[in-house]
């Protein structure tokens, strides 16, 4: 009888074992290097859209999930504001924290299992098999809610490891709040702090760009300089404090009034300046009356008894004959001429829109 048979046996199977662990184990660290890998790009983004890019595009490829999706509280409609059109694919903004309260409740711990239509439906666009579902937490506040879904069954199962996914969901909170106070400054930095509408360095910049546009879709676009009539003598009677107030009203009643498109700014002291994309004569003159009317017609609660105020503004277009100008000139220009309507409005007894002759 041959005793060695089964003995070579057993040591086969327990090579072919002991191979199966070696092959996880490199499995396991090449995952472990790719996680890292993107972990230090999370870290190093450079921007809000660079993180949520890494987030949303790059971890669905390098762990071949097939979707991954972000909800974020945005209570201030804040990031609506910044990311604008640029809003990528599996981002969602949420008005408050009760959806992502209600999905996770209290725990910090990553949710994995089966998709279940009624509770993951809406967290994505396909329907998935497995979900792992990430709370992401800022000092004890729910502030986002990072979810993977895949079309496996087992990739995610409730008895499975969520070390990894713990540790990325701590990352991503400290990524995401140190990213969107950055991109918080930048638009602190555009926005004038009294009054709430962008400054005078914004407009510069948007003016050159909204030429250009002008330019290539031969478009008109018209400029506005408002400025408030009396204003020394409204801080004069009613303390410098209520003209804080008038100055805040005037420009939110300007911005409440513009559509969508339009820029608004102040440029400085008691003066805005505004552009109207694709706003011919006609219609920006209209505008403008409106903006006129609206003001003189609501007096402002500013102290103890309503201030009536009114502007004057003056209202310039961009010429036709500015192919082979440079936008800087040109920007100049049509800044120049809106001044000088408004010098006339002021001269020919305020309140009152006069539009440039030139
Ligand atoms: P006009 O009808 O010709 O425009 O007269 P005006 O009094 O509005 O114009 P003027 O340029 O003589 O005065 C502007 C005043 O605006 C003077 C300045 O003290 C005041 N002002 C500028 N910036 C601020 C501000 O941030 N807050 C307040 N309360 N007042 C300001
Ligand atoms: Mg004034
Ligand atoms: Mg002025």
């Amino acid at each position: 009888m041959d005793d060695a048979a089964p003995l070579e046996a057993e040591n086969q199977h327990l090579r072919q074992q002991l191979q199966a662990l070696l092959q996880e184990a490199r499995a396991n660290e090449e995952k472990m290097r790719r996680f890292e890998r993107l972990e230090h790009r999370l870290i190093g983004a450079a921007s809000l859209q660079e993180l949520l890019q890494v987030l949303l595009q790059d971890y669905r490829q390098v762990f071949a999930l097939d979707e991954v999706s972000l909800a974020l509280v945005d209570g201030e409609q804040e990031l609506a504001r910044l990311l604008g059109a640029a809003q990528p694919a599996g981002l969602r903004l949420l008005p408050d924290a009760a959806a992502l309260q209600r999905l996770h409740g209290e725990t910090d711990l990553p949710q994995l299992g089966a998709f279940k239509p009624a509770r993951h439906g809406e967290l994505f666009a396909h329907v998935m098999a497995s979900v792992a579902l990430l709370p992401i937490r800022r000092h004890g506040r729910l502030i986002a809610s990072l979810h993977f879904g895949s079309l496996d069954a087992l990739r995610y199962t409730p008895d499975a490891g969520t070390q990894l996914l713990q540790r990325l969901a701590g990352i991503l909170s400290v990524c995401l709040e140190s990213a969107l106070n950055q991109e918080r400054l930048k638009l602190a930095g555009l926005t004038d702090a009294l009054t709430g509408v962008h400054n005078r360095r914004y407009f510069e910049h948007r003016c050159l760009v909204e030429i250009a546009q002008a330019r290539r879709h031969r478009h008109p676009l018209a400029c506005l300089f408002l400025d408030i009539d009396g204003f020394k003598a409204i801080n004069d009677r009613h303390g410098h404090a209520a003209g804080d107030v008038v100055l805040r009203t005037v420009g939110q009643s300007i911005l409440g009034q513009l559509r969508a498109g339009d820029t608004i700014a102040r440029w400085g002291g008691e003066e805005f300046v505004a552009l109207l994309p694709q706003a011919g004569q006609q219609q920006a003159r209209e505008i403008a009356e409106r903006i006129r009317g609206r003001i003189a017609a609501q007096a402002v609660a500013a102290s103890e008894q309503p201030i009536a105020v009114t502007i004057s503004i003056g209202l310039s277009l961009l010429g036709h004959d500015i192919a082979g100008r440079e936008p800087g000139q040109l920007a100049q220009d049509l800044l120049a001429a809106a001044d000088q309507a408004l010098y006339r409005a002021k001269r020919e007894g305020r309140n009152r829109v006069v539009a440039d002759s030139a």
